[in-house]
């Protein structure tokens, strides 16, 4: 996946061919998608000078989405006239990226492409087009490299499926 997402990058900037908008900005989208952005990055290595994040949040802290999006803390970038690369931890119902989406066209973005690690497709509410995703996965609440189960769990060096009673007592305990 991870060469794959290098020359999707560098290549669609190439095609485009557009002074304007031919190097990416990339957006992770924090917190969750920090991890797999730093790895892309590195993969990367020059190719990619622009970078940003934003801070949304739909679940609070629990594993049900609240179906209400909110930006907790935007970007610092102009994406007017950019070729946004969102890079994105997982999506689940597409209410956050189809919000993120939207926001970036509003504020005149020339193109929107969503870079996803995981992808819960049987989840889904919102539709939202997908330029690239790492894994499919089941309708199964994840933790683990960068995903969190209120605030936890981020570090592990491992995408780990949430098992309520292990982690409700661990939780309990802090
Ligand atoms: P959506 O708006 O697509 O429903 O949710 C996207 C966000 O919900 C993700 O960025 C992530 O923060 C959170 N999320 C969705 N599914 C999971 C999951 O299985 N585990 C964790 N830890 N977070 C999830």
């Amino acid at each position: 996946m991870a060469s794959g997402l290098r020359q999707s990058i560098r290549r669609r900037g190439q095609v485009q061919g557009d002074a304007v908008h031919e190097e990416p900005l990339l957006l992770s989208v924090l917190e969750g998608a920090l991890p797999f952005t730093r790895q892309l990055c590195r993969l990367l290595g020059r190719g990619v000078e622009s970078f940003d994040r934003i801070k949304l949040s739909s679940y609070g802290d629990g594993t049900v989405s609240q179906g209400r999006v909110e930006v907790v803390r935007d970007m610092r970038e102009d994406p007017r006239g950019r070729r946004v690369v969102i890079l994105e931890d997982i999506v689940d119902t597409g209410r956050t990226l189809a919000f993120l989406r939207k926001r970036l066209f509003d504020r005149g973005a020339a193109s929107v492409e969503i870079y996803t690690l995981l992808d819960k497709p049987s989840r889904r509410v919102v539709e939202v087009p997908l330029t690239s995703v790492g894994f499919e996965i089941p309708d199964q609440f994840v933790l683990g490299f960068g995903l969190d189960v209120a605030g936890k769990y981020r570090d592990l060096p491992y995408i780990g499926i949430f098992e309520e009673s292990v982690a409700a007592r661990e939780l309990k305990e802090g």
